[in-house]
């Protein structure tokens, strides 16, 4: 019997990188999603790193870990945003990772003496990846990272060529810029007609241009667009800037994005819902926003916003049902660590802190401090991974009073480390391991979804609403339980406790909200379902505003999880 073949989509890009053809991707997948298909999304990265853990979030944003514990480019992260599934190793290529596999192949004598060569056998494996999708897929859409033109991508544009005559349904996608001269006031088309006769030359022509620009594309320069890419008019659309990317959706599907599509891969929808009825929730509530709350990440990577991404979004699904902006501040830890810091006026007008994971030492005592001070000062203080180990230190040294407490990331033959690798007490071989040999760094580390038990009586167990949640990890170092009964004694609370007793959450039961978390639970929200530690956390952080301007105490409370943007 012939296997079902999926439509495939493939998304490229012109002009320029970071444009946002990722967004465009997961949008068009959220629209084909809710007419029915079973639609899944692929990111391919021409880069040689096999996956995005050894990448510097300097150089790349986050390292968004899926729940089968891959480190992925942080496109996952939106696709997964903004798509009702969630995303596995197979969703994630890089050019690493094929030659990676083609090089074993050909060690383990595989290719039979033949000469291994880009074509065939790399664009084969490049095929291969793309299409190993399970089975009840509908529409593969993979986007192809990079700018037509690199040299980096053509062998994954020569695999998407051949695909065009392989498959009965492709659909190319091309995202270009179409820039805005102020001087001028023209909007310049050039830039695109190169990059679309660049793809020509490659053996493929797109299906549908969209076209990323400051302002709504004139009717003359989407004229031009379509007689250069040989395209009717109705399939050159635009998606200008917006303030938010949850309304990219919306926009592109009053151009009729998914219906133009499905004609023309001769697809019908499996439902006659309105596909934006999940969005017009979510630009409401982003449109009904009346308020305002500061948070301040005390972090590394506090010049470049996209290290901290998945958080940041977080923090803005957990203001939609609040209907409020939260709006972040970015404090480099380091400027905490100076002996005289007046804490009062950096931390002023900021009313909740977030220290987000890290690896590292740079900045490591200025996050110490400002756990410190959020413990003192009553401010709501949400340590992720990196940042509940701080939390945790802080309070041993000055709380418990072992001044030389710390991690053994940053004192590895310290006499109290607090954190230290689990196979200092625990027997490894009953830990479950995701990552491959291959991963020199990556031992002992802890990737993907864990499960853990909340204890009764928490604040964590009264804002999660539930006995046992899921949560995804990406880390090394783990709390010594040896520490945990002089830390309970002296107020601070283990309130999550997973596989093998390692400890999962911590809080200070005689605080308005101070929670750690050896998680990230910031790769599981999305504007549909804000995370609720996030909601709670932004939840205090108004509290301690409203304190601020009433003079009221703040009192110790915990949102209703019930809240939520349907
Ligand atoms: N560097 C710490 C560890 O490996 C924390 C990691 C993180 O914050 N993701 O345990």
């Amino acid at each position: 019997m012939k296997r079902h073949q999926p439509s495939l989509i493939f998304v490229t890009g012109g002009v320029l990188s970071s444009i946002g053809k990722g967004i465009i991707a997961a949008s068009l997948g959220s629209l084909l999603e809710e007419r029915g298909f079973r639609v899944t999304l692929v990111k391919a990265d021409p880069y040689l790193n096999l996956d995005s853990g050894t990448m510097s979030p300097f150089q790349h944003g986050e390292v968004f870990v899926t729940e089968d514990g891959t480190e992925t480019d942080l496109d996952l992260g939106s696709y997964e945003r903004f798509l009702n599934r969630s995303l596995k190793k197979e969703h994630h290529m890089t050019s690493g990772k094929v030659y990676h596999s083609v090089i074993q192949r050909e060690r383990r004598g595989e290719y039979l003496g033949s000469t291994v060569q880009v074509i065939p056998h790399i664009t084969n494996e490049i095929k291969k990846q793309i299409l190993a999708q399970d089975e009840s897929t509908d529409i593969i859409i993979a986007e192809i990272g990079g700018t037509i033109g690199d040299i980096e991508s053509l062998p994954f544009l020569e695999a998407v060529r051949q695909l065009f005559f392989e498959m009965e349904r492709t659909f190319c996608l091309h995202v270009t810029l179409v820039p805005y001269i102020s001087s001028s006031g023209e909007l310049k088309t050039k830039p695109t007609q190169h990059s679309v006769k660049e793809l020509r030359s490659l053996g493929l022509n797109p299906d549908m241009i969209v076209c990323r620009s400051e302002q709504p594309i004139t009717e003359e320069a989407r004229q031009k667009i379509a007689l250069f890419g040989n395209l009717p008019q109705h399939m050159i659309l635009d998606n200008p800037d917006h303030s938010s990317i949850y309304f990219v959706p919306e926009h592109l599907e009053k151009q009729q994005i998914s219906s133009k599509i499905c004609q023309a891969l001769g697809l019908t929808p499996k439902n006659n819902h309105d596909p934006l009825i999940p969005w017009n929730i979510i630009t409401r509530a982003l449109a009904s926003r009346e308020q305002h709350v500061r948070v301040g990440i005390v972090g590394k990577y506090s010049d470049l916003a996209d290290a901290y991404k998945s958080i940041s979004e977080a923090l803005l699904h957990a203001g939609l049902p609040l209907k409020t902006f939260v709006d972040i501040t970015y404090i480099p830890a380091e400027i905490l660590e100076e002996p005289n810091t007046d804490f009062e006026s950096v931390f002023e007008d900021i009313h909740g802190i977030i220290v987000p994971g890290g690896f590292g030492s740079r900045g490591v005592e200025g996050k110490i401090n400002a756990a410190s001070y959020c413990r003192q000062s009553g401010l709501p203080y949400l340590g992720i991974c990196l940042g509940m180990q701080l939390a945790v230190v802080e309070w041993v040294r000055n709380v418990v009073g072992i001044a030389d407490a710390h991690s053994a990331e940053f004192t590895p033959q310290g006499k109290h480390n607090v954190f230290s690798f689990m196979t200092d007490w625990v027997d490894m071989s009953a830990i479950k391991h995701e990552r491959s040999e291959e991963h020199d760094k990556g031992g002992t580390m802890r990737l993907g979804s864990y499960v853990s038990d909340l204890k009764h009586g928490t604040k964590a167990h009264a804002i999660y609403y539930q006995d046992t949640i899921v949560e995804r990890h990406r880390h090394r170092f783990e709390l010594n339980p040896k520490y945990i009964a002089s830390m309970e004694k002296t107020g601070m609370i283990v309130s999550a406790v997973g596989e093998q007793g390692l400890v999962e959450m911590v809080e200070i039961a005689d605080h308005p909200w101070f929670i750690g978390t050896q998680f990230h639970p910031e790769f599981q929200s999305k504007p549909r379902h804000p995370h609720p530690l996030f909601l709670s956390f932004v939840q205090a952080a108004l509290q301690r505003q409203q304190a601020a301007v009433t003079g009221a105490a703040v009192v110790s409370d915990v949102c209703s999880p019930a809240l939520s943007t349907e």
